[in-house]
């Protein structure tokens, strides 16, 4: 019985930790303390997911919401309103030792239900087929007949006009194949993470990809604590499954790197090849970088955000909207910089507006300097396709652009010793005199929250707050434009050398 053994009861989302990793699962229900709480921006992502579930859900005409807040009393009400023959939503189900609540149970004929489970993603991934899998297994032996299997989730081609049309922007895909895949075998998975869970001794554990796969770990920081600085996992996600190949799960320091591992052309493979040979620049690429760039120097920044459901007309789930630009502007070679900014008010569509500022000052010619010009590109782009008129302008734009990263991503230049991922954050520090400690720099995910939590509100928010808010974001915007300035004085120095 549930009672004081509740702990040891194997939840959904338990078995699907479980499945990531056996330590995950047993921290989580004997040690959670060491668990972090989550941070803003996952809160910020329970809450819109809430709202996309609450917008699915409208899609079942009479359905029944089985409360969630007591436990027992679900599990008590799912078998009482089983017998109306209606949509129920969340209900759950106990079989043995494992526990499932799903997101809907749909009637059919006269005896059967289809299992339907709401994501916001756009996309079916392994993770659902297996969330959906241990659903149908609870389900199936607490005596329910399963017909079909959906998940039900963003359709990404959805384009607002007017109102959110509920029925166009959710898509429902039949994954009771990949589901009945799945379930063979499930009995042993099962298992064994009961296993892992009625056992007090917490297990032993590598750490490898499944440390972000599918979700990134929230003990991480715990399980990778010993590691050295300058170790090859810095690299960036794509070379991480070379990483732990090549040690068969073991850690290697980058200068104790197989002398196999350090031939061949890719970014890797170049930077073992250089710190054999002592240089971390190469001359020829920093001349070329310089060659091409054309005065005035544009350095732009531009901030977004990208809600799973469109904010205005004419826009897709998960579009990016541009809400800041930072530009400062620099004339000729050492000439003082001029700064632009923008950043969007409550209750206006920013892209035009943008679009417009954008057009005011890039002018026809100069560089225009870029940290990363994969984002800047697709979200001039992305505007092009909403707004034609503006497609010649987004043109000339977008070939005028060069980016600092790629110097950086490809390890044309590298701090040999220091940390080698190639972010912003991490560079400035080292390729200026800026305190990098003083500046508490924050992701994008963060300042676009920020920037969310003033603009889309119902609720009344004091209009300190907000000013505090707008003049921080618009601090962090020219900063990261003047920070590009910054580097491309270091570039230009080392390609004195
Ligand atoms: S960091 Fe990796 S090894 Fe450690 S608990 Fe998480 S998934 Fe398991």
């Amino acid at each position: 019985m549930i009672g004081k053994n509740w702990k040891k009861l194997l939840t959904k989302s338990n078995y699907l930790l479980g499945l990531q990793c056996h330590k995950l699962v047993h921290v989580k229900l004997y040690d959670k303390e060491r668990i972090p709480s989550p941070d803003d921006s996952t809160m910020y992502r329970f809450e819109a997911g809430n709202i996309i579930e609450a917008m699915a859900k409208t899609l079942f005409p009479n359905g029944i919401d089985v409360p969630r807040d007591d436990f027992v009393r679900n599990l008590e009400l799912t078998e009482e309103l089983l017998k109306k023959r209606l949509s129920l939503f969340e209900p759950s189900f106990k079989f043995g030792q494992t526990y499932s609540r799903g997101d809907v149970l749909v009637p059919v004929g006269e005896n059967e239900w289809d299992i339907v489970e709401i994501k916001s993603a756009t996309k079916v991934k392994d993770i659902n087929l297996h969330d959906v899998s241990f659903q149908k297994y609870v389900y199936e032996n607490c005596g329910l007949k399963i017909r079909k299997c959906f998940l039900m989730y963003i359709n990404k081609e959805y384009v607002k006009h007017g109102a959110i049309e509920a029925d166009k922007l959710f898509v429902k895909t039949d994954i009771t194949k990949e589901v009945g895949d799945l379930s063979v075998g499930i009995e042993e998975r099962i298992q064994k993470i009961l296993d892992v869970i009625n056992n007090e001794i917490e297990p032993s554990y590598e750490i490898g990809n499944h440390c972000s796969d599918p979700y990134n770990c929230p003990i991480k920081k715990e399980c990778w604590a010993d590691l050295p600085n300058g170790n090859i996992l810095e690299f960036y996600k794509k070379e991480k499954i070379q990483c732990f190949d090549l040690g068969g799960g073991k850690l290697i320091k980058i200068p104790k790197v197989p002398d196999f591992y350090s031939e061949g052309k890719n970014p890797i493979q170049k930077k073992m090849t250089a710190i054999r040979m002592g240089e971390n620049f190469e001359k020829h690429v920093f001349q070329n970088f310089f060659q091409n760039l054309t005065y005035p120097i544009y350095y732009l920044d531009i901030q977004t955000i990208n809600p799973a459901i469109p904010r205005y007309d004419g826009m897709k789930p998960y579009k990016k909207i541009p809400y800041q630009i930072s530009i400062q502007i620099q004339e000729y070679k050492d000439s003082d910089l001029t700064s632009v900014s923008f950043l969007a008010e409550k209750d206006e569509d920013p892209r035009i507006k943008f679009l417009n500022i954008l057009k005011d000052t890039l002018g026809d010619v100069g560089t225009i300097l870029v940290y990363d010009s994969t984002k800047e590109q697709s979200i001039l782009k992305g505007l092009a396709w909403t707004f034609p008129d503006f497609k010649n302008f987004v043109g000339n734009i977008t070939s005028r652009i060069k980016d600092i990263w790629g110097v950086l991503e490809n390890f044309h230049y590298f701090d040999i010793d220091g940390n080698l991922k190639s972010h912003i954050k991490y560079q400035i520090p080292k390729l200026s005199n800026i305190n990098h400690e003083s500046l508490n720099v924050r992701t994008g995910e963060d300042r676009g929250l920020d920037f969310e939590k003033i603009i889309f509100t119902d609720e009344e928010i004091e209009i300190s707050e907000i000013n505090e808010t707008r003049d921080k974001l618009e601090k962090e915007g020219l900063r990261d434009s003047r920070d590009m300035s910054k580097i491309l004085e270091v570039f230009y120095e080392i390609s004195k050398n």
